[in-house]
């Protein structure tokens, strides 16, 4: 129980599961937005309502794709932690700092290469 590696699957399953509720809220809102579009004549582009549908449509759109991104990551970052190589940086293959893992716990590089 006390293999720290044990801890930092714990955290990364956990920030997976973040990522994953993120992704699932993000698409109903994303849905919401296109269906909101679709009940009003937004679509037409010399409607102002129109273009504030779109910009938020694109908003939503984007941060989904970040949470895709993140629970990819996440993954990742688990199979590494499978096999042995996670915490180690992916360019110079010196140990990532256990600070930089805390904030960001699916890196892959230390600070220096991640410049
Ligand atoms: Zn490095």
């Amino acid at each position: 129980m006390n293999n720290p590696s044990d801890a930092v699957g714990a955290a990364l399953r956990a920030a997976r599961a973040d990522a994953q509720a993120q992704v699932a809220a993000l698409t109903l809102d994303l849905r919401g937005v296109i269906d909101a579009s679709l009940d009003s004549n937004a679509d037409d582009e010399h409607d102002p309502e129109g273009a504030t549908i779109a910009f938020e449509r694109a908003q939503v759109a984007a941060l989904l794709a970040g949470a895709h991104r993140r629970v990819a990551e996440l993954d990742e970052a688990l199979a590494r932690l499978a096999d042995g190589s996670y915490g180690r940086c992916e360019r110079c293959g010196q140990p990532i700092p256990a600070e930089r893992l805390a904030v960001r716990p699916s890196a892959r590089t230390c600070v220096g290469c991640a410049r």
